[in-house]
């Protein structure tokens, strides 16, 4: 029997393919737009310069600026910039960091924001915005903060390191594995979350194999596209809440986190939600958690808290944030079962 469900959609102009990059131009265009401040980080500058030179005066200057976790001192400047330059949208040029950035300038001054997405982390197609300001994170939602245009090239993520494509591949994964059990699924994000996760389970052993192989490239930004939305559609549970508090709360990585804890949220909720993750375990040919686990160690993964610098002392503390005012989950949120998958997921235990 169809279980009811009520389904809300963003709006999502996707342009996807080899090349596609070279679009970016006639879609400054079409929004209506004549200069675009082309932001990215300082590792992607040379990147970010490039681009605006091809963009010849559709460009209105680069901004390079751009940190993780979207620090409002970094936006206040690149809004500076951006009047300064005389700009009237912004390209984000990157992964997360800067897609953030991106989103935080139009949801104060409302110009259209396209987006050349060159990580899996799925930012992209989400209306949600973290920012952090004297060391507090706050997330918000808003039809301003999705980005107008999203341009998917593989050719841009060939250089992408092996490391940071499995966590980043493994966190749009995370995405997926939520969106399976929230609260607010609809048959539609099932199945975008499903087909998600299966391409990046095909995708990620093949660029650990060969970091260069384009199909395996595309396939993965096509995976990451499906688990980005799916994120911004439906709302999250256990690991969200988790990977916000130690990421906000202990400094630790963004995508490395979410690769160490996803097999062991999904153990987590194994039995409540059975049958929403039965096509998912079905995937790893195992029970959802170990199957996660394996497949995290045979592409390298970090597998350990530990391993990314958390401190066991801390664990005591990061239990008790998560369970304060915890997102909905399947599975209810217990203190001691929370500690003893903090302690598992810090010495790196394969979930059973
Ligand atoms: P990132 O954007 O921080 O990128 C990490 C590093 O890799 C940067 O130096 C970047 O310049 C570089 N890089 C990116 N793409 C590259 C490429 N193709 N080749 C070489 N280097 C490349 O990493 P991320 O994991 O994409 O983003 C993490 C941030 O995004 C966090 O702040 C997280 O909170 C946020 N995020 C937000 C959402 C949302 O919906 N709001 C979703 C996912 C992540």
């Amino acid at each position: 029997m169809m279980r009811a469900f009520e389904a809300n959609f963003n709006p999502a102009r996707i342009i996807f393919g080899q090349g596609t990059s070279a679009q970016i131009g006639d879609e400054v265009a079409r929004l209506g737009c004549k200069r675009a401040l082309v932001l990215s980080t300082p590792f992607q500058e040379g990147d970010a310069q490039a681009l605006a030179q091809r963009l010849g005066d559709k460009a209105a200057g680069v901004f390079a600026g751009a940190a993780m976790h979207t620090p409002t001192d970094v936006t206040q400047r690149a809004v500076a910039a951006f009047h300064a330059a005389g700009a009237d949208c912004t390209i984000a040029l990157g992964g997360g960091s800067t897609i953030g950035l991106g989103k935080a300038i139009a949801n104060r001054l409302d110009c259209p924001q396209l987006v050349i997405a060159t990580t899996y982390a799925g930012s992209e197609v989400t209306p949600i915005l973290g920012e952090t300001e004297n060391g507090l994170k706050t997330t918000q939602r808003g039809p301003k903060i999705l980005p107008e245009v999203v341009i998917y090239d593989p050719d841009l993520t060939l250089g992408l390191p092996v490391g940071m494509s499995v966590t980043s591949g493994l966190n749009a994964i995370a995405h997926a594995v939520e969106a399976l059990y929230a609260k607010d699924r609809n048959p539609v994000t099932a199945l975008q979350a499903v087909e998600g996760i299966r391409a990046l389970h095909t995708a990620l052993p093949l660029i650990v194999a060969t970091p260069r192989d384009t199909d395996a490239r595309g396939l993965a930004l096509y995976g990451s596209w499906l688990c980005g939305t799916v994120l911004g559609t439906v709302g999250m549970a256990l690991h969200h809440k988790l990977c916000h508090t130690l990421g906000g709360s202990f400094d630790m990585p963004h995508a490395e986190t979410h690769a160490v804890l996803i097999p062991h949220t999904a153990a987590y909720n194994a039995d409540a939600a059975a049958d929403d993750l039965a096509p998912a375990a079905a995937l790893f040919g195992s029970t959802i958690g170990t199957g996660l686990w394996d497949f995290a160690k045979s592409l390298g993964a970090p597998m350990s808290l530990q391993s990314l610098g958390m401190k066991e002392a801390d664990l005591d503390r990061a239990a008790d944030i998560a369970v304060q005012n915890p997102y909905w989950n399947p599975r209810p949120i217990e203190r001691s079962a929370i500690r003893a998958l903090l302690q598992s997921a810090w010495a790196g235990m394969r979930p059973e």
